[in-house]
């Protein structure tokens, strides 16, 4: 379909698109519209028409942090800027741009392959790089704003483009200034800034485990490892639907960690922010007797309790209704609320 309001820049929508795969828990869903940006240039006139319409609209990256209803009304931006380049190196750092619809898991390898270590335990997280700040993806203990220097984006309130600085981003645990404001930016290109000093992060006991024998890992026995740790633990979404994690782990005062661990000796925990103790969502989800179980055509996955799966013809409402029978459980036990990670559309 072609509409032209604002006659100058037509934009050509497509009407009634499948997007069953483009959501990695597979779930059947259709876009009233779809629009898919292949530049920054495309978007002010996009925008400017979705705007004068009134039309709803969000973006969709790779679908893997997502929980799509059967329909989404207005128009779907489908992000697919690529490109990556270098744009300056010193002795200190290297100032890569990436475009937005870059796949994150090719980037890191490229990163590896240019000798431009950094991102290696983020390996393997699916998706794409505008996605990343959303919120601010981790894994075994980095987190990808610590290597963001800075962000480009179109404002929707502002109808501009707008470049973030990193601590403008708000980064915070799977967290963001753009996940606090939802339909309003549209990321087109990252900026990340790579020491020339690198250092292996091997604290997670799953890769302490793989380096037992070898203490001095270069990038590139890291990224291996990551990627093998990965492939053994979590579910293929091409096997089996699903979003990753599908609880944030939660944060409680020590006080309440002190009374939760008098009464479950086990509770698996970590020290975070000063005052607060990280608590292990998936062992919560597990000690209610979860794990495996199946609710319909959803269920809880077998190798990993905080990893909700669609074993086919699941929909959202359905891992939804899962979902809180699991909050609820977990909160009748522990008195510990917890909150979904993927952003429901
Ligand atoms: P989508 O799912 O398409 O979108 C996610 C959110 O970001 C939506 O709100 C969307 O509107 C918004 N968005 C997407 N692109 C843009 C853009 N260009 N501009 C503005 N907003 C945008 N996450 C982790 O943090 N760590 C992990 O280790 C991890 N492992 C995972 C493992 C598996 C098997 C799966 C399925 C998921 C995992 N995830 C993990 C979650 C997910 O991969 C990440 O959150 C990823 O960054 C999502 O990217 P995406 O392109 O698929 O985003
Ligand atoms: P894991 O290593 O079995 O650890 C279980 C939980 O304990 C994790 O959630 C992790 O918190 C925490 N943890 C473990 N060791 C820690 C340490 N030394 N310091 C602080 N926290 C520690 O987890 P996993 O399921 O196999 O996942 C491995 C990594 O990949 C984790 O970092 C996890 O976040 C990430 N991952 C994320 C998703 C997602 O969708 N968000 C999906 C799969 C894997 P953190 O989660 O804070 O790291």
């Amino acid at each position: 379909m072609t509409r032209a309001p604002n006659a100058s820049t037509p934009t050509k929508l497509t009407p009634n698109l499948g997007l069953k795969h483009r959501n990695t828990f597979g779930f059947d869903a259709v876009a009233e519209f779809a629009y898919e940006i292949n530049s920054p240039e495309q978007i002010p006139a996009v925008m400017s028409e979705i705007t004068s319409h009134k039309q709803k609209w969000r973006v969709l990256g790779g679908g893997s942090n997502v929980i799509l209803p059967a329909n989404l009304p207005g128009v779907t931006l489908l992000m697919n800027i690529i490109g990556q380049e270098i744009i300056s190196s010193n002795s200190s750092s290297t100032l890569l741009a990436v475009g937005g619809g870059v796949n994150w898991h090719e980037l890191v390898t490229w990163t590896l392959e240019n000798d431009l270590p950094g991102l290696e335990n983020l390996a393997l997280i699916p998706g794409t790089v505008g996605a990343a700040p959303i919120q601010n993806i981790g894994a075994y203990g980095v987190e990808v704003s610590d290597y963001i220097d800075s962000i480009e984006a179109f404002d929707a309130k502002e109808q501009a483009f707008v470049t973030l600085q990193n601590e403008a981003c708000r980064f915070a645990y799977r967290d963001s200034y753009f996940k606090q404001n939802p339909h309003r930016f549209i990321v087109t290109k990252v900026v990340f800034k790579l020491p020339k000093t690198w250092k292996a992060r091997i604290h997670y006991a799953d890769l302490a485990k793989q380096f037992s024998e070898n203490s001095n890992p270069s990038p590139e026995d890291m990224f291996l490892a990551v990627c093998k740790i990965r492939t053994q633990k979590l579910p293929d979404p091409k096997v089996i639907g699903n979003a990753g994690s599908f609880f944030q782990n939660p944060v409680v005062p020590n006080e309440q960690y002190k009374t939760l661990i008098k009464t479950y000796p086990g509770l698996a925990s970590y020290p975070d922010l000063p005052g607060k103790r990280k608590l292990a969502a998936g062992w919560l989800i597990d000690q209610c007797g979860f794990k495996g179980q199946r609710m319909g055509s959803v269920g809880v996955y077998e190798n990993q309790a905080l990893v909700l799966v669609n074993h086919g013809g699941g929909t959202a409402q359905d891992i939804l209704g899962l979902a809180k029978c699991i909050q609820d459980k977990v909160h009748d036990k522990f008195g510990v609320s917890l909150q979904i990670e993927p952003n429901i559309f």
